[in-house]
């Protein structure tokens, strides 16, 4: 992030330490930038009913302190089933907040949101195969905080980001064994049998699945009946976007087996988002029929109209501010080798190992005050005789080192273990 939207979230400096014309001078310079403001439209057609959405437009930081507002936006699409999209819609968001560690301040909350939304995915995961339910969900969830943009994601429904100039670029992965070599590679060492549906004892027809259970996706939250190496744990990817703002396009797979990231984008440059998302389901249904639910939201994040263009450049000339979101892309597009040196998507993280230990990192906070230990991904405080570190090895293993690093209780040290082929079965199902 950079030193202007850490200055624009902090409490103003005394005025008798900075003299009044520097004030001035940073507002002119546009130091003191409004957060852009963020408009959405949603559309979708439902062939089974098992697409669900999530919109917050206002969720709050700090609670009570309006300054600290951020956005959410998530699709859900749902297999075998509703319950699994359904539980995630309602309970991925707590999850993801309450990993995050309190009275920190903004820049601080932005860095620890790509480790918050691995533990949000994982105990959502575990909570609700402890239910005992069958089915699953993908869950692409973006999380937008001034130009600040953050994706997770497990399954095959994408967030893409069309910026000016027309550059899109993908925020997401798709979790398809049809289509990923790295996860299917990932699943057959951890045990799993991947190949494609054979049922009448010819070749093998339709898209790669993982055996038992037969499903095409690689991660996703739920799905009892399929191997724990088909696991919840995100892809994370964060990017800071250039003044000028950009559109998001987050849809289900109904969306993107008919049309590219590219299509999607440009099918609706210039319409304002609601109109948008119309357009693109439309655009999807023209090109491949209803074969699956189409759910589509896209998210407009344009600059505040108080952005001030910078008089004296101090790098390169800003000259594409305030453009967005007027009904000028598809001009703007013609001059795209001018503008896209000026307008780039600065990338602050991406993550996608689905190794737990590499996730969490070792500085987590994950000793409490007292003799208790605060499990990293249940946020359950236990003695330490109940658990074992993220990082402790086999037994009697000379590298283990099991007070290093962030702790896990039983079930979610189990969760783990079995998400990486090292136990057959599942955690114990609590009833
Ligand atoms: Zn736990």
């Amino acid at each position: 992030m950079s030193q202007l939207e850490v200055s624009a979230m902090r409490p103003a400096p005394a005025p008798a330490l900075v003299p009044l014309a520097t004030l001035i001078g940073r507002e002119l310079r546009g130091e003191k930038v409004e957060k852009p403001s963020i408009k959405y439209g949603q559309a979708a057609l439902a062939k089974k009913g098992e697409d669900y959405f999530l919109i917050k437009p206002d969720c709050l930081r700090i609670p009570g302190n309006s300054s600290t507002s951020f956005s959410v936006f998530a699709i859900f699409d749902g297999h075998n089933g509703i319950s699994a999209a359904i539980f995630a819609k309602e309970n991925l968001l707590n999850h993801v907040m309450s990993a995050i560690p309190q009275g920190i301040d903004r820049e601080e909350w932005l860095q620890a949101l790509p480790r918050a939304l691995v533990v949000g995915f994982v105990k959502t995961d575990i909570e609700f195969q402890q239910k005992g339910e069958t089915s699953g969900t993908t869950a692409t969830f973006v999380i937008i905080d001034g130009l600040t943009v953050t994706v997770a994601s497990v399954g095959d429904s994408r967030c893409i980001l069309d910026t000016q100039g027309g550059a899109v670029s993908l925020l997401t992965v798709d979790h398809r064994l049809e289509e990923n070599v790295e996860e299917r590679e990932r699943v057959t060492a951890s045990g799993g049998e991947v190949g494609r549906l054979n049922a009448y004892g010819g070749a093998g027809v339709g898209p790669l699945r993982c055996w038992p259970g037969g499903l095409c996706l690689s991660r996703s939250i739920g799905d009892m009946d399929v191997g724990e190496y088909i696991v919840p744990i995100p892809h994370v990817k964060q990017v800071k976007l250039p003044n000028s703002g950009g559109r998001l396009i987050i849809a289900s797979d109904g969306i993107w087996d008919a049309l590219s990231s590219e299509m999607a984008a440009k099918s609706c440059r210039g319409l304002p988002a609601d109109l948008a998302a119309k357009l693109v389901v439309k655009e999807a249904l023209r090109s491949r029929g209803l074969k699956d639910d189409t759910t589509c939201l896209v998210v407009d994040i344009i600059p505040s109209e108080h952005f001030v263009v910078p008089p004296t450049p101090t790098k390169k000339p800003n000259i594409i501010t305030s453009l967005f979101g007027k009904k000028v892309l598809n001009s703007v597009n013609k001059s795209t080798n001018k503008l896209s040196s000026v307008g780039a998507v600065e990338e602050l993280f991406e993550e996608g190992s689905a190794m737990l230990a590499e996730r969490l990192g070792k500085d987590f906070p994950w000793k409490t005050n007292s003799e208790l230990f605060r499990c990293a991904i249940c946020q359950v405080d236990q003695p330490p005789s109940e658990g074992l570190s993220v990082n402790s090895g086999p037994f009697f293993s000379p590298t283990s080192k099991p007070w290093e690093g962030p702790f896990l209780c039983t079930n979610c040290r189990m969760k783990k273990d079995a998400m990486e082929g090292k136990r057959p079965s599942r955690p114990s199902v609590t009833t």
